[in-house]
């Protein structure tokens, strides 16, 4: 028996501890000749369902002796069956087997003496988990005893080998873990050149990455950090190290995808954002109370909010039943307030029930569908022709979509993220809120009407007013206001500066108007006045002159004060006009305005000018004539007994030779000259009584009558001209007796005549707003039944005809209250013979006798 030399130690260690499992070879060979064996060998222990295999893994063995690694013999032998329950027993105490093969029972013999085995030494190897296998070594010519130095050195190989299964082992798990691992695990060169990287980082970094390795590669061994934002946001941690197996460094990586972190993060401050901006909201609705611009306010906060909104705008649901725009950043409010979308119009803005996203082409489609009015009221609104993306959501109160919130960008489809339609969302589901409590405060209707800068009603409520209007008001008329020089002060002062122009022009023309008047803003620095009860040139034109006049005072702005001046246009409402085309009349009627200079007036159509030129001409001469008494006369029309065919009396009627008395007696009242004029006549009729005796009719404007001291002037005038009271008969329209706007009328004034002996009469009796209920009242003597009637008596009358029998009914009611009854402008001799039959008793017209100069009678 030979002591071993262990000269191998050193050959037997070092490749397994330096090349892991790779180094397997060598060690067995070198613990064979160190141990002076001819073979050495690993083999595998598995157990399975309670039973030992063995198995042959490895194997070294000398030139002379014969290689049992292809032995079928020695794979998955069941040790217990195979007769080694004595080495399974030792292995699991952690004891060896040795010796010469003679010395070992006997069923264990013949297996290894089929593999020429004289003498052998085996150990266990134990790793971590447990019993792994087992190593040794055979004598193949002779049969000696292993020392328990020997034994101990083989069991030292076992142990590294286990170690070294251990580590390999734990790589291969680490290999798993990383492979499975959603880090990023890398392996550069110095280069920068991607050695290895795990699958991970593979699928995210397709193209390879960069990381700032220059500074790793100063300072080996210290761990940085750096964070890539590309497409996949990644927080890295690195370090140079030694690489393997030399000199040259080389950088391990780890990375973590940041991308949620990022997101939620971002989430975090844009919801803080919302919520400072709604605070801001709140905050202005606390000090400045509730108004209109309410929906300003919610929109800038969205806008700020959502930066992806470049534009954006708020439409409600209005009382006429459509969508109206009520704000709007980035368009011309003005020119959007011309446009009501209709609801759930299949291809519109307003189609979707839900939070959507319109794209250029819905907006396509949608445009292809508006007239070319729209359409150009579209384009001036703004860039609506570069949108891409509208973000629509919808506010709902009750179940009902009562307004829409649209947000807009102009440069990408897909610009609007889900966060920002979630705090779009957000901003919609408060102004629903904000909503609900201007219709509990009854605001909402004041909205639909009304301008959120000025205050004032908007067009829509002047064009329903201007609707009613001409249903009702004999000559309505329009005054369409164009601020000149607005462009200058929103260039100069800035476009905040413009608005409080505009609200202050509105204040002050407001304020220039009578109450019944309505001044509406149209949009921009136009404004629309509807004038009612106003019937003449003249009047408007004060008016419009007044406003004119009120829009030029100065108007201190910052540094500056500005005078801005004004164009008017002007239309007067006729028969069967539309209000749209009565709006365009006033329209083309300002675009002269501008034309002829601007800060001035203009009428719709020249006539209008021309007829006022001439208004004022004959104004002028009528009172230059009437100053020197010149071309003034009375002719005189006969009032005839129809049974005798007598003249009983004379009506004095005025003649002018410039103009009819339908023109200048209503030129007259319109200045105000009426009560001279009247004057001149009654002198002038009660100085001719004398020279022809008979009762004389003297024709007296409401307005003369409604003189305060009109009673006395008739009186003076009797005595002055030596009349008798009762050869006078004063002929009154209807509206003097109808209160005026002040109250007053001449029921008084007519009492004290009556007492006086002078006699009233109610001229043209019928056409105006008389009804035989009301006659029964009226404190006059007699009537004159208007031509009208006659004249609607057919040649020959129809005795059944509604006109035959009105005229029939008045007079009966006319006997039946004691009053007089002259019917006038009887022409034929029909109509004559007709009122004569019915009762008439006096009557006047061309066929008895037409209006001729005293002399002439
Ligand atoms: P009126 O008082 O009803 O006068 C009757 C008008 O009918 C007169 O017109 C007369 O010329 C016209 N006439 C008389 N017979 C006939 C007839 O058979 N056929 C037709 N088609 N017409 C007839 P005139 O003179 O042009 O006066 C028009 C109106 O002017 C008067 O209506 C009266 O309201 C007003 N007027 C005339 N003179 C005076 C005046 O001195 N003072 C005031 N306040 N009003 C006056
Ligand atoms: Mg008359
Ligand atoms: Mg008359």
């Amino acid at each position: 028996m030979q002591q071993a030399s262990f000269d191998g130690i050193p050959q037997t260690f070092l490749p397994l501890l330096r090349q892991g499992l790779s180094g397997l070879p060598e060690t067995l060979q070198a613990l064979a000749e160190a141990l002076k064996t001819q073979r050495s060998y690993i083999f595998r222990l598995k157990e399975q369902d309670g039973t030992w295999y063995a198995s042959q893994v490895a194997e070294w063995a000398a030139s002379d002796t014969a290689p049992q690694i292809q032995n079928p013999a020695l794979q998955n032998l069941p040790m217990k069956e195979a007769g080694y329950t004595r080495w399974l027993e030792a292995f699991l105490q952690n004891q060896a087997i040795a010796g010469p093969v003679y010395s070992f029972p006997e069923a264990e013999r013949p297996l290894l003496e089929a593999q020429d085995i004289q003498s052998l030494l085996v150990v266990p190897i134990w790793v971590e988990e447990g019993l792994w296998g087992f190593l040794g070594v055979d004598d193949c010519q002779q049969e000696r005893s292993f020392t328990p130095e020997e034994a101990a050195f083989l069991r030292g190989v076992a142990e590294v080998l286990a170690r070294t299964l251990d580590l390999f082992e734990r790589h291969r798990w680490l290999e798993r873990l990383l492979s499975l691992s959603p880090f990023y695990v890398a392996r550069l060169g110095v280069a920068g050149v991607l050695l290895w990287a795990n699958p991970a980082l593979q699928k995210a970094f397709p193209q390879g990455l960069s990381l700032p390795i220059e500074a790793a590669l100063e300072k080996p061994g210290q761990p940085l950090t750096a964070t890539t934002l590309d497409a996949n946001p990644t927080e890295w941690t690195f370090m140079a190290v030694p690489g393997p197996g030399s000199e040259t460094l080389e950088i391990l990586a780890l990375g973590v995808d940041i991308r949620d972190r990022l997101e939620a993060q971002e989430r975090e401050m844009r919801w803080s954002t919302f919520r400072q901006n709604l605070l801001r909201v709140y905050e202005t609705l606390m000090t400045e109370g509730f108004s209109d611009s309410i929906f300003s306010l919610i929109l800038d906060a969205a806008l700020n909010t959502v930066p992806s909104a470049q534009a954006g705008s708020v439409v409600i649901l209005m009382e006429d039943g459509y969508y109206h725009f009520v704000t709007a950043r980035g368009y011309d409010l003005a020119a959007l307030r011309q446009i009501r979308l209709q609801p759930g119009d299949p291809i519109s803005l307003t189609e979707h029930k839900k939070t959507h996203i319109f794209t250029q082409e819905d907006l396509q489609r949608y445009n292809r569908r508006l007239d070319a009015k729209q359409r150009q009221v579209m384009e001036e609104a703004g860039r609506v022709r570069e949108i891409q993306a509208i973000l629509s959501v919808p506010v709902y109160m009750t179940g009902q979509r009562k307004a829409i919130l649209y947000l807009d960008n102009f440069e990408r489809s897909d610009a609007f993220a889900p966060l920002d339609v979630e705090l779009a969302q957000a901003f919609a589901s408060q102004l629903g809120l904000l909503l609900r409590r201007m219709e509990l405060e009854g605001r909402l209707q004041h909205l639909a009407y009304h301008d959120a800068l000025t205050g004032l009603p908007n067009r829509l409520f002047f064009m329903e007013k201007l609707a009613q209007a001409l249903q009702h008001e004999a000559r309505p008329t329009v005054l369409y206001l164009d601020l000149d020089g607005l462009k200058l002060v929103n260039d100069l002062e800035g476009h905040a500066a413009g608005d409080e122009v505009i609200r202050g022009i509105a204040t002050r023309l407001q304020a220039a108007l009578r109450p019944r008047d309505i001044v509406a803003r149209q949009g921009g620095d136009e404004f629309l006045v509807l004038l009612t009860g106003i019937e003449t040139v003249e009047e408007v034109i004060k008016v419009g002159e007044r406003l004119l006049e009120v829009a030029r005072l100065p108007l201190p702005l910052g540094e500056r004060t500005y005078r801005i001046t004004t164009s008017i246009g002007i239309a007067m409402g006729e028969v069967g006009l539309s209000p749209g085309e009565f709006l365009q009349r006033a329209d083309m009627a300002l675009y002269r305005a501008k034309a002829e200079g601007k800060n001035r007036l203009a009428f719709y159509e020249t006539q209008l000018q021309d007829a006022l030129r001439r208004e004022m001409e004959l104004l002028e001469a009528l009172q230059s004539d009437l100053e020197s008494n010149k071309n003034l006369t009375l002719l005189y029309q006969p009032i005839v007994n129809l049974k005798t065919r007598k003249t009983e009396a004379l009506e004095a009627l005025l003649r002018w030779p410039k103009a009819p008395p339908s023109e200048f007696i209503p030129l007259a009242e319109r200045h105000h000259l009426m009560p001279r004029l009247g004057n001149w006549v009654l002198r002038r009729a009660c100085m001719d009584r004398n020279r022809h005796g008979l009762p004389v009719h003297v024709n007296v404007s409401p307005q003369e009558l409604l003189q305060p001291n009109y009673a006395e002037l008739v009186v003076n005038v009797l005595e002055e001209t030596n009349c008798p009271p009762d050869a006078l008969i004063l002929e009154i329209t209807e509206s003097s007796l109808i209160p005026d706007g002040r109250g007053r009328d001449a029921s008084q004034t007519i009492g004290f005549l009556k007492r006086l002996g002078v006699r009233v009469y109610l001229d043209d009796f019928g056409s105006g707003y008389s009804s035989l209920e009301r006659l029964a009242n009226l404190p006059v003597d007699g009537l004159k039944l208007g031509q009208a009637f006659t004249n609607a008596l057919s040649t020959p009358p129809n005795p059944t005809s509604s006109a035959a029998r009105l005229v029939a009914a008045v007079l009966a009611l006319a006997q039946a209250l004691n009053l007089a009854a002259i019917a006038e402008g009887i022409e034929h001799e029909a109509a004559l013979n007709y009122l004569q039959d019915l009762g008439f008793s006096l009557g006047q017209g061309y066929i008895l006798g037409r209006p001729n100069p005293l002399g002439g009678l």
